[in-house]
């Protein structure tokens, strides 16, 4: 099937790359355009889970409460760069009206509408890719300590309601699928059906060849500006000029700067985290295993044991943080005896909105203008099915799914 229609995609994240994969299946012509080579960012980093079951956002009633006592910790996933504080402010107000139970369930019930698909997505995506040795099908393992049981109870609580698997584990069963962790756990929760990676960016650039395979073209071009020349956009950077009939912005945490072009303001910030790699030590468990009291987690991965965590709030130009970078060795030493000195520190931008809901569908001002990006924590396991819901907006085809959560018009 071929299409006349070019479409022009910014930003080859995981987001990007899916998205002109999905417009390539159905006969679009595909132009991806990034400022680094593909899958460089959060999509490089990231934990590597692909988890359809984690529709509960951190927007919860008690997580205020929580939040002092999380700064106050060195061992706590929360942190803050000060200065950026005051920037941040209307974010956290906005962060602060979604903590309300109905909101926190209506974010749940969205996310879940499109987790729960998720895995189907990329299966339509791996058809086509050999990704032999790259993805685990081990299960993903929680674990907690006796502390805040209440959001325990809330979360499995509302997981149920949702209708999420989820296999809850006795410290002993907890003990038989990772025997190298230390027992700080009393309880945990184990999906036996999600999977991991075992290199983000090796999966990424083995779809990214598909697409340059099909004859999808890829430019490394710093996209830096956006307007329209008769409703169609123009995308220009420093040397370049080019018009498409439709544009997919897949910026991630960057998309803020050309989706102010468009005459929205998107309350568009980062949750920076952080990874850390011991090299050789993969060995150590057989899947992701995420310590909720700490907010960390570790993933067995090509690179080594990936120890990844952390939210800290501090914008996009901010250096990494060294205590950060600590605060990964602790916790990884705290479970796991005989870990060597670690190796590569990265920070990385998850793309998040005060609502924890994702940006996915037309602009507010022009039609032709697509967005995909905001999905915090999760935009590795969103990656797909985001990318095919865009290619039905654009075919104009119907989905059985309600999209409205997902648009911009909720900002306006
Ligand atoms: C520590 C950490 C752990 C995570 N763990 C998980 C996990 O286990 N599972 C999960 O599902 N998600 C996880 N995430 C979240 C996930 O990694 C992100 O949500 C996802 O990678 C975002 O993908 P993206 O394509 O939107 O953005 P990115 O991967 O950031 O890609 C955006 C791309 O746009 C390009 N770009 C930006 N501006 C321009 C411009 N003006 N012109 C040209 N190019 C531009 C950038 O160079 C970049 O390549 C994690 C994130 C972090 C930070």
């Amino acid at each position: 099937m071929t299409n006349k229609l070019r479409v022009g995609i910014v930003g080859a994240g995981i987001q990007g790359v899916c998205n002109a994969l999905f417009l390539q299946k159905k006969g679009f012509q595909v132009t991806l355009f990034d400022r680094d080579e593909p899958g460089n960012s959060a999509s490089y980093g990231n934990a590597g889970h692909f988890s359809p079951y984690a529709s509960i956002p951190i927007n919860r009633p008690d997580v205020l409460t929580d939040v002092p006592a999380m700064l106050l910790s060195s061992r706590g996933p929360l942190a803050l760069k000060w200065r950026y504080v005051p920037k941040m402010i209307p974010w956290f107000l906005k962060f602060i009206s979604n903590c309300r139970k109905d909101r926190m369930l209506y974010t749940a019930k969205y996310m879940h509408q499109i987790l729960d698909i998720s895995l189907p997505a990329f299966d339509e995506l791996f058809e086509d890719v050999d990704i032999s040795g790259l993805v685990e099908n081990k299960g993903i393992l929680y674990f907690w300590n006796d502390q805040n049981l209440k959001s325990r109870d809330l979360e499995i609580k509302i997981r149920e309601e949702l209708g999420v698997k989820q296999q809850l584990v006795s410290p002993k069963e907890i003990h038989d699928l990772e025997p190298n962790i230390k027992p700080v756990y009393h309880g945990g929760v184990y999906y036996d059906y999600a999977r991991h990676a075992r290199n983000p960016k090796k999966i990424l650039i083995k779809l990214f060849e598909n697409f340059v395979q099909k004859g999808g073209k890829f430019l490394k071009l710093n996209i830096k500006d956006l307007n329209f020349d008769e409703k169609k956009p123009v995308i220009r950077s420093d040397t370049h000029r080019f018009v498409f009939d439709k544009l997919v912005i897949a910026c991630g945490a960057f998309s803020k700067t050309l989706t102010d072009k468009l005459h929205e303001d998107i309350p568009l910030d980062t949750e920076r985290g952080y990874h850390i790699h011991f090299k050789n030590f993969d060995h150590l468990i057989k899947r992701p295993i995420i310590y909720l009291n700490r907010g960390f987690g570790m993933t067995p991965m090509e690179q080594g044991l990936r120890v990844v965590g952390t939210v800290e709030f501090g914008g996009l130009k901010n250096p990494l943080s060294k205590s950060r970078i600590k605060n990964l060795i602790e916790n990884a030493k705290e479970l796991l005896d005989g870990l060597p000195d670690h190796e590569d520190e990265w920070l990385g931008f998850r793309p998040t909105l005060p609502d924890f809901l994702p940006v996915i569908g037309p602009s507010k001002n022009y039609d032709n203008v697509f967005y995909s990006f905001g999905h915090h924590h999760l935009g590795w396991t969103l990656g797909a099915i985001s990318g095919k819901i865009i290619s039905k907006m654009i075919s104009n085809e119907k989905t059985n799914l309600d999209l409205k959560p997902y648009s911009s018009l909720r900002f306006s």
